[in-house]
């Protein structure tokens, strides 16, 4: 048994989902907590909305609302979105909790009393229109690294380089299409140069991780210049006593408190348990901690928050650890392609989008997560549509596993009412059963690895095998003994692979278990509502009991109710 922490990437709250967002960390992370759950391991899944920024300002200007509003706005809409995705966190918060801000200032302070955090000059763009500071976002301009147009002030979506807007080629702002102009400004720094050498150590000892993730976070940290930690912004984590605790113009950059939001959430659910001390079993000694985000966030998770885990923690005999302690590594970082749609990154403000709420209208969460884990981009990009999804529903989904299971279970109950006798098995039928319990092994070890698309594949071949056997020994025309021989293997087929795809269906996985005469304990999210200085807001929350990952032997003679069908069928062209 170990602590498994699942550290999924913080959705900005300026709007809501899409299936991009969630193809990228929320369906591969839930699935990968699911499993790991059912291997009896103690899981934590934390996450939350990331409230800061300029993101945030930008969209609360548009919509006319204070930050604060617009925050607790989308944040309640996407902790809809997530839950009704079936999606487990343990806790699913906001960084906007006093528990995030002392912790954010914990770690900064920590680290800069160890040295690692550094004042310097930085670089900063004035809009000549406005007068005011440009956030690195909204500046756009040519990458110099790979020629792309529209490369922003922070980052290179094309090649992935992280950028300062003064490497830009051609700046101009994106509000207004001016050039801007840059003065120097005091920050502070975070050396990322002082803590290469462990950084390279550390991922050197990494295993298992996706080939092109590690190749990119080695390259990163290849010219790995310090970084600014700290923004001319209003909006966003205060500073601690210092330099500028008394400007309230000077702010965290977004990114520094969001990264943190993993930490404050896992001392945010310890808290909601009434066990302060507990949230340590899955940050210390022996526990290990999987990241899940889309390749965009690659840097922040592979260079950025390793060392600030560092620079917090200490390094070197001389430097001492934040009162948290020392803290983990990540243990795997574990990063997915983008979803496209037509070739191009879906954007809401291009109107290139299909939003989670509209698909939710009419398609089934467990259909949805079902068609993200078997196309999802999960090594490399890859491309959205409707007319995919409805092949991949109807054609594998329904056809295949809805259909297996509706057949076995209406065969049972019209025939027996209950789960037949058999004297002994078949040929066929021990050697379905000896492929299904094989199963386990093959899939489990795929999702342990985060191959999903090739574990739903393996199922979804059981699955046709087990369609063969009956189509081949033909229960509706066989006579007793034989009839009970072929239901009873038929039906132990179906548990062992329902066991499989519990993780992937969490919504309907415990139906079938129903159909079976099995016990099952569902294990949806749940939503409280939690209050903190006169702001209430929703959390998504556990607990969660999990089926064990192994075979649940069906019981002859127990009796079964009558089944329904599971799925609906998924028509492309009511979907514009
Ligand atoms: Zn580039």
């Amino acid at each position: 048994m170990t602590h498994i922490l699942v550290a999924v990437a913080w959705p900005y709250a300026n709007g809501p989902r899409h299936i991009g967002h969630i193809a990228g960390f929320a369906v591969p992370s839930d699935i990968f907590a699911r499993y790991q759950r059912m291997k009896g391991n103690q899981v934590l899944m934390v996450s939350g909305t990331d409230e800061h920024g300029t993101p945030i300002l930008v969209q609360a200007q548009k919509e006319g609302l204070s930050p604060q509003a617009l925050s607790l706005k989308y944040h309640e809409v996407i902790t809809e979105d997530l839950k009704d995705l079936g999606m487990s966190y343990d806790i699913f918060t906001r960084t906007s909790t006093l528990t995030h801000e002392k912790a954010v200032q914990e770690l900064f302070s920590s680290s800069l009393e160890n040295g690692y955090i550094t004042l310097g000059e930085q670089k900063v763009a004035i809009s000549p229109l406005s007068g005011r500071t440009l956030p690195d976002r909204y500046i756009e301009g040519t990458c110099p690294f790979c020629g792309a147009k529209d490369a922003r002030g922070d980052q290179c979506d094309e090649c992935g380089k992280e950028l300062d807007p003064t490497d830009l080629i051609n700046p101009r702002s994106k509000i207004d299409g001016s050039v801007p102009i840059f003065t120097s400004k005091e920050h502070y720094f975070l050396d990322l140069p002082a803590l290469k050498p462990y950084l390279e150590k550390w991922l050197e000892g990494c295993k298992g991780w996706r080939g092109p993730v590690m190749a990119f976070a080695k390259a990163l940290l290849k010219d790995a210049k310090p970084r600014a930690i700290t923004r001319d912004i209003d909006w966003g984590v205060p500073l601690p006593p210092g330099p500028f605790a008394a400007d309230p113009n000077k702010r965290f950059y977004v990114w520094f408190d969001a990264l943190v939001g993993y930490l404050s959430s896992s001392l945010e659910w310890a808290k909601r348990e009434g066990k302060e001390e507990e949230w340590e079993k899955w940050w210390k000694v022996d526990a290990e901690s999987y990241y899940f985000m889309g390749k965009d966030n690659i840097t922040f998770h592979t260079e950025i928050w390793p060392a600030i885990l560092m620079a917090s923690s200490g390094v070197k005999p001389e430097d001492k650890p934040s009162s948290f302690g020392k803290l983990n590594l990540p243990t795997q970082v574990v990063a997915s392609g983008f979803m496209t749609m037509k070739g191009a990154k879906f954007s809401s403000s291009r109107g290139v989008v299909v939003y989670l709420r509209d698909l939710l209208k009419t398609c089934q969460p467990d259909a949805i997560r079902y068609f993200i884990a078997a196309c999802g981009p999960e090594k490399e990009d890859s491309d959205f549509s409707f007319e995919e999804m409805e092949r991949k529903i109807n054609g594998e989904l329904v056809a295949s596993w809805g259909n297996l299971v509706n057949r076995v279970c209406t065969l049972i109950y019209r025939n027996f009412g209950k789960i037949p006798s058999p004297d002994h098995l078949d040929e066929g039928g021990e050697a379905l059963l000896s492929s299904t319990l094989k199963g386990f092994e093959e899939v489990g070890s795929l999702i342990e690895k985060n191959s999903l698309h090739e574990a739903l594949s393996k199922i979804m071949r059981l699955a046709g095998e087990a369609n063969r056997y009956l189509s081949d020994a033909e229960p509706w025309k066989a006579e007793e003994p034989q009839k009970s021989r072929i239901l009873f293997a038929a039906a132990q087929a179906v548990s062992d692979l329902n066991v499989m795809l519990s993780p992937f269906l969490p919504f309907s996985s415990p139906k079938v278990f129903s159909f079976l005469g099995l016990p099952s304990s569902p294990s949806l999210p749940k939503v409280r509502k939690v209050e903190e200085e006169g702001e209430e807001w929703s959390e998504i929350c556990g607990p969660y009991e999990a089926e064990k990952w192994e075979r649940h032997p069906v019981a002859p003679s127990y009796p079964v109710p009558e089944p329904h069908a599971l799925f609906r069928k998924f028509e492309a062209k009511n979907e514009a």
